[in-house]
């Protein structure tokens, strides 16, 4: 059992203050139980926390570390960053060079605008759908994940209807009456909400493979089919690439698939650990954003030169290296490798999703009729409780996972097959936990 006397010393004291003692809801193991450890440190494929334990990191900050903890040239170009200055709130150099690294190598990204987080991009991507079009409609997916802004803080509305109530407090319902709601995977839904709605809706956004309610794997002709149907009712294509921009390939999702959307967000990865997000895409959409056109977006501390110069540093090194078949092809082997060490011996069926360096593992009976999960009714609902107990038999063997049965896992170029290795035979050993009575 790790010691954790620490972290529940700072956990006691963040709660009093911090609602849920953390700055995210999801850092609180509410979903798990139990106290989460405080991280004082990270390397690699690795952290430490403040009691001194170790865990092999598959969580890897929700994302942003394709490159691993501490990598040393965004170290290095952050530090050299921080010593000419942490803000200029000016024109400056380093945005222009991670903005011409991006519009470079990524052809639909003709114009993009920085700004501190994924939440802001989509915020903003959606404006500048709405200004260019003249329409107020935004058309999600349930299962999809674009951050907190009211408007997309929705979820499916009762029934067969397409309209979206907000999931949480504090969203007035009419901040979401233009938000609508389809199912994944379900093309006659889609055209069934243009039928109504056509001549009002701005844009279609999705996550090309959504990753943060499960890893739920679309097909490439869903996704072809819904930007067809969009653009002949006069909609836009967002796509948010927030977790899969410079994740699945540097052109994330929509290098892929070979759809090219009209806007597109990213966030994570962008920035080499630092807050930033980006919104971008076709140059005249872009041209609708102040100061050249009526769509206002701002901010103090957008295209942070620190940020930027670590963003800069973690797009050359992928350009460079191109890790992306290497990293696919390991996460694969990892799946196979969990699959083979426990199909003697797990009391549930276990199934893992990969896409590029992303997996999720799934602990229970899958019902849909290919025997892949494509949409967040198709996720079993034993798999919720069996991971919660499999997560904390990881974590108390040293491998740390995101603490919740519906997030998925992040491969780094910093992990090694060696570490990989542990992990599935650490799996293989927690999987036992679910057979005891
Ligand atoms: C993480 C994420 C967001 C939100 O980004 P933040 O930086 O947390 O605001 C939005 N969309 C997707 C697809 C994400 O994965």
């Amino acid at each position: 059992m790790n010691n954790l006397i620490k972290s529940a010393q700072l956990f006691d004291r963040a709660k009093k203050i911090i609602p849920g003692g953390v700055h995210s809801p999801v850092r609180a193991f509410q979903g798990v139980g139990g106290t989460p450890p405080f991280i004082d440190s990270a390397n690699g494929a690795c952290l430490t926390d403040i009691d001194g334990n170790t865990y092999l990191d598959f969580c890897m900050s929700w994302g942003p570390l394709i490159l691993g903890h501490q990598d040393p040239d965004i170290a290095k170009a952050a530090n050299a960053a921080i010593a000419k200055g942490c803000t200029f709130g000016a024109a400056e150099a380093s945005s222009l060079a991670l903005a011409e690294l991006i519009t470079n190598h990524i052809p639909w990204v003709e114009k993009l605008r920085f700004v501190n987080s994924g939440t802001e991009a989509v915020m903003s991507a959606i404006r500048v759908a709405r200004g260019a079009t003249g329409r107020n409609k935004i058309l999600k997916f349930d299962g999809c994940y674009h951050g907190h802004s009211d408007a997309m803080l929705v979820q499916a509305g009762s029934g067969l209807t397409e309209m979206a109530t907000p999931n949480s407090a504090g969203v007035p319902a009419e901040t979401t009456i233009n938000t609508l709601v389809a199912p994944l995977n379900d093309i006659p839904a889609v055209e069934k909400i243009f039928a109504t709605h056509g001549n009002d809706i701005a844009a279609i956004i999705i996550e090309p493979v959504p990753a943060n309610n499960g890893l739920l794997l679309q097909q490439e002709n869903f996704l072809e089919k819904l930007a067809a149907i969009a653009h002949t009712h006069g909609a836009l294509v967002i796509f948010d690439e927030v977790i899969t921009g410079f994740r699945l390939a540097f052109g994330g999702a929509a290098e892929v698939f070979g759809i090219q959307p009209d806007l597109v967000t990213y966030g994570k990865i962008i920035g080499g650990g630092f807050p930033v997000g980006a919104y971008g895409g076709r140059a005249d959409l872009l041209d609708q954003v102040a100061p050249n056109g009526p769509v206002y977006q701002a901010g103090t501390l957008s295209g942070n030169p620190v940020a930027m110069k670590a963003g800069l540093a973690g797009l050359e090194k992928l350009l460079h290296n191109s890790p992306y078949t290497e990293l696919e092809q390991r996460t694969l082997k990892l799946g196979e490798k969990i699959k083979s060490a426990t199909q003697q011996v797990s009391p549930v069926p276990i199934t893992v999703q990969v896409a590029g360096s992303l997996f999720w593992i799934i602990l229970g009976d899958i019902t849909s009729s290919d025997g892949i999960i494509r949409s967040p009714e198709q996720i079993p609902s034993a798999h919720k409780d069996h991971f919660r107990q499999v997560f904390h038999t990881l974590l108390t063997s040293g491998i740390y996972l995101a603490p919740s049965a519906f997030e998925v896992s992040f491969l780094s170029t910093a992990h090694t097959d060696a570490q990989l290795d542990d992990y599935v035979a650490a799996f293989s050993n927690a999987i036992h936990v679910l057979a005891k009575p």
